[in-house]
């Protein structure tokens, strides 16, 4: 649709040998090979291309070389577990820098409850680290052992535990980040209070890389659940869901920690596609909800309270449905359903995706009018409306009517994407939640943020980024020679 990032800069094999000189010959990367981890997303929506991967293993050699790219005027996108959703590190030219050598847990203090953490750590080795001092990291997604925390921040991640702690912006105290001329602004203050002026974290986390590379964080632990149950509900619908969902959060309080909502269509796809995968009710629902308590004390009697409000439910004709346990293995059956819901939907064809977000008192009208209004368009369309209902954060997945060809499918998604934003920005709700914006939302974005905090976020890229070399193209279209805003159709 628009011309691209030339792939040639103009003295960029100079380049090449300064990053050689600063990182080692082993780690500024040129071959095919090393360079095909790291220019396509990982659903193969996006193939990008970019000149090396530079592999920096300390915050200073970050800084050397976005130094020595800024001087040549080479962009640089920096990259974690590159295991995004929008093509937001997907490289268009330029250099990637991946964090992947700054893994080092820093610092940890029980009594502050806090971990200060490299943006190269696997958000798995974090939530360990965080265990091991017999604390909680909740951030919790389906990509936990491969992503790293640094996306993770830069992008704002949400996942299956903000209801009850909030989302990656939520969690983090103090940010290291390298900025766009090279130097380093040390924010690692692990405070919960600290008055003196602009939020300078808050413009990080969720910039995607594009105002600066976060090298760092203080992340905020939590006291450890020492008791838990999970919940299957079947349901007549989401409306029920939402009724239920309120009460859950009346009487359940903070031990409420996930509501996830899946339509019967998900349990079919994730039935017939993932092997292993178990029923979980006897009969079909319209709509399910898997919930979960969690508490600090062991004695929260979290199964109780489950049977008052669900058998009341039940009685009220809200509830169809459920099943509850406390078993490890019951509990990770339950949660692989929710978390197949994604990739098997593969198998049923090509598939149209939004990750949008209501006010929660609109979540079920929200599904109810989009998936009419998507058959409407296209009779025998399957939409997939799932995910995390308790935060008003659907993920609004479209599969292609059965025998349809797959091309001409997904040559509609402009077409669903209108329908499906339009009803979300008439109810007051968002176009990306928790993915972020990079590439797949960048456009959108001109026809339904409003103008005067696009004029801002302009403002905030110029100031920072003047020369337009941190991850450009993404979230805001700026110059002339930019990426493609959308997967070829
Ligand atoms: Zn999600």
């Amino acid at each position: 649709m628009t011309a691209s990032i030339p792939l040639a800069h103009p003295g960029q094999e100079a380049l090449l040998a300064e990053l050689r000189a600063i990182l080692g010959e082993a780690h500024v990367r040129t071959g095919e090979d090393d360079l095909a981890l790291h220019i396509r997303e990982e659903r193969g929506l996006f193939q990008g291309r970019a000149l090396a991967v530079a592999r920096p293993g300390s915050t200073e050699e970050v800084a050397a070389v976005v130094r020595a790219a800024a001087r040549a005027a080479v962009p640089v996108v920096a990259q974690g577990g590159n295991t995004g959703l929008v093509g937001g590190g997907v490289p268009y030219g330029g250099i990637v820098l991946s964090l992947a050598r700054l893994n080092r847990v820093r610092a940890v203090d029980p009594v502050n409850a806090t971990l200060t953490v490299e943006a190269g750590c696997v958000l798995l080795d974090v939530q360990q680290a965080a265990a091991a001092a017999g604390l909680l990291f909740p951030l919790s997604l389906p990509s936990e052992g491969s992503c790293r925390i640094g996306g993770n921040l830069a992008t704002n991640a949400g996942g299956t535990a903000v209801l009850r702690y909030g989302n990656a912006r939520e969690l983090v105290l103090g940010l290291e980040v390298v900025l766009a001329d090279g130097r380093v602004w040390n924010g690692l203050q692990g405070l919960r209070k600290d008055n003196t002026g602009y939020a300078l974290r808050d413009l990080f986390v969720g910039s995607e890389g594009t105002l600066g590379i976060i090298t760092a964080a203080v992340l905020k632990l939590f006291p450890a659940p020492k008791s838990r149950a999970t919940a299957f509900v079947g349901l007549p619908g989401p409306e029920q869901a939402l009724a239920l969902f309120t009460r859950l959060r009346e009487e359940a309080g903070a031990t409420l920690v996930a509501f996830e909502y899946i339509p019967q269509f998900g349990i079919d796809i994730v039935l017939r596609h993932a092997p292993g995968a178990v029923r979980p009710l006897a009969g079909d629902h319209a709509a399910y909800a898997l919930v979960e308590l969690s508490s600090p004390r062991q004695d929260a009697k979290l199964d109780d309270l489950f049977e008052a409000v669900l058998g009341t439910a039940l009685e009220d004709g809200l509830v169809e449905d459920a099943t509850i346990t406390g078993s490890e293995a019951q509990r990770a059956a339950l949660w692989n359903l929710r978390e197949r819901l994604s990739d098997t939907q593969k198998f049923e064809g090509g598939s149209i995706k939004h990750d949008v977000s209501v006010p929660v008192s609109q979540v079920a009208a929200f599904i109810r009018e989009a998936s009419a209004a998507c058959e409407a368009a296209m009779p025998g369309i399957r939409p997939l409306a799932f995910g995390h209902f308790g935060d008003g954060n659907i993920h609004f997945n479209l599969s292609q009517p059965v025998g349809m060809e797959k091309g001409a499918f997904l040559a509609r998604w402009q077409v669903f994407n209108r329908i499906v934003h339009d009803i979300v920005h008439a109810m007051g709700g968002s176009i990306s939640a928790e993915h972020g914006v990079g590439l797949i939302k960048r456009d959108e974005l001109l026809l339904y943020k409003d103008p005067v905090a696009l004029d801002l976020m302009h403002r905030l890229k110029a100031a920072l980024d003047p020369g337009n070399i941190l991850n450009p193209g993404k979230v805001l279209a700026i110059g002339d020679d930019l990426p493609p805003a959308l997967p070829p159709g």
